[in-house]
């Protein structure tokens, strides 16, 4: 992805959607939406300090909600361009007709750039390569997996993000309930400061301890002053933050990392009910997650429940029984047939044991649901765009013969646009993709004139 930013002969329009297409193979024309970042990616350096000064904080998408971010903000630390961008909506000089203006006078750069318009970029290219990807499959439609009902139960996606180093637990296996364990706590806290600050002022004006106090309003012996009848309801207030904060406090204290890890394997996949397709990375990603998880506290267990491991590719038979040697993974024949919710959060699994024919249950710290790949959510409008069909899983159509080549000409698809892969399949792809439209470019009659890239 460095390379393609560097590379001179690469134009790339981050941030940006085509809009309309037209042409033929050799000389298509496109339109290209660049949306307003609001920054100026010439001039941004990608140092953050608007982000350190930034009030707005919303939910971060790329934590899937497990941590938050600011309203200007980049959307991964990896990403390329390494610039920053503003999110309107949630924008209070931009999107809620506040005053703000931090970010443009914090950034010594003058990047900001408030009055920025989306911009059309006209193209003339001699082939397209789609590369649209996937989303994961909501597991909240299957309501006997507990998601977003059980918050130990998490998707493949978010247990990625919290076993990441720059994630929003820095890699450590926070369970969910803990996080917002940590979050109520926080937030009484502040309450209960906020309180007793006011109160202590209470107190240095009237030369009384508030528990005096409140026992002569409550007998009505206080007496008249303007002040007291918000300094008893602030007493109260305080005394109900700690009543509350005790316990969630001790709860804290004996609260541990998840150690007892379930991995549940074709969540939304080889099922009839959505897609009965195989995913066909998400056997290894369990295997690999499963791993880390062990690398980064040897005291994990993980087991992996599964009709069948798919293990399919040079090497990845031996990788999953090393992982059942060397990490504490086993591997469990079984369909879990429902998720429900025991003591302190912990997930319960329910499933037939294939290998004793026995319905079983057990405790797990952690549940994680390994979603199906489903087409990416703008993958019918781009077809309608492009002028494509859609394959019966709602994937670009390709032939069979020729994987790459879609229903129309001179147009490609690589990767999971294509369907589930992993990412050493999808750069292969990638670059049998770029060699096909190259192969369009160059000989295809209107190329030249077309002045295709
Ligand atoms: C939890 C999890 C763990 C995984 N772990 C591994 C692993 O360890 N190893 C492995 O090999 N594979 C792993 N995979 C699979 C891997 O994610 C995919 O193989 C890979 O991402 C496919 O790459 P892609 O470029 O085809 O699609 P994507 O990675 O989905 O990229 C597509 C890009 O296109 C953009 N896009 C979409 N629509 C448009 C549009 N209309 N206009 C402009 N841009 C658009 C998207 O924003 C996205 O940036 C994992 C998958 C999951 C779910
Ligand atoms: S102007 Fe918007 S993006 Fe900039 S600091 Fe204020 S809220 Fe954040
Ligand atoms: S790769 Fe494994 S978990 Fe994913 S759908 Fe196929 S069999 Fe199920």
């Amino acid at each position: 992805m460095l390379d393609a930013g560097r590379h001179p002969k690469v134009n790339l329009l981050a941030y940006s959607q085509v809009e309309e297409v037209s042409g033929e193979v050799g000389a298509f024309q496109l339109k290209v939406r660049k949306k307003a970042r609001y920054v100026n990616e010439d001039l941004c350096t990608g140092c953050g300090a608007c982000v350190e000064k930034c009030p707005s904080k919303v939910e971060d998408e790329y934590n899937i909600g497990l941590g938050e971010r600011t309203a200007i903000y980049k959307y991964f630390p990896q990403g390329i361009p390494s610039t920053h961008c503003i999110d309107a909506e949630n924008c209070r000089q931009l999107g809620q007709g506040k005053k703000c203006g931090i970010c443009a006078k914090v950034c010594q750069a003058g990047a900001v750039d408030y009055e920025q318009q989306d911009q059309f970029v006209d193209l003339e290219v001699g082939a397209i390569v789609l590369a649209t990807g996937y989303d994961v499959f909501d597991p909240s439609v299957i309501p006997e997996y507990g998601y977003g009902r059980i918050g130990n139960v998490v998707t493949a996606m978010e247990l990625e993000r919290l076993l990441s180093a720059s994630g929003p637990t820095h890699g450590h296996l926070d369970r969910p309930s803990e996080l917002a364990l940590r979050v109520e706590i926080a937030v009484l806290e502040k309450e209960l400061q906020k309180a007793t600050r006011q109160i202590e002022k209470l107190e240095e004006k009237h030369g009384k301890k508030t528990a005096k106090f409140v026992k002569e309003f409550k007998a009505g012996k206080a007496g008249e002053d303007g002040d007291f009848e918000r300094w008893a309801s602030l007493a109260e207030k305080a005394a109900v933050a700690e009543e509350k904060l005790a316990p969630l406090k001790k709860r804290e204290a004996t609260a541990h990392t998840a150690k007892k890890l379930a991995f549940i394997q074709c969540v939304g996949s080889r099922d009839f009910r959505f897609n009965r397709f195989c995913s066909s990375y998400c056997c290894m990603h369990s295997v690999k997650e499963a791993m880390i998880a062990y690398e980064h506290d040897n005291e994990t267990t993980s087991s992996i429940f599964c009709m069948d491991l798919r293990a399919v590719g040079r090497g990845f038979e031996e990788y999953k029984l090393r992982g059942g040697k060397s990490s504490n993974v086993q591997y469990i024949r079984g369909r879990v047939a429902e998720i429900t919710k025991g003591e302190a959060h912990n997930p319960i699994v329910w499933y037939e044991s294939t290998t004793t024919r026995k319905v079983e249950h057990e405790t797990f710290d952690m549940v994680v649901l390994a979603t199906a790949c489903v087409p990416s959510a703008g993958t019918p409008k781009l077809a309608e765009l492009m002028g494509l069909d859609l394959d019966e899983n709602g994937f670009f159509k390709t032939d069979p013969l020729a994987p790459l080549d879609t229903t129309r000409a001179g147009i490609f698809v690589c990767g999971c646009a294509q369907g589930p892969m992993d990412i050493p399949e999808s750069v292969a792809q990638a670059s049998s993709a770029a060699a096909r439209a190259a192969e369009v470019v160059f000989t295809a009659p209107k190329a030249a004139a077309g002045g295709g890239k």
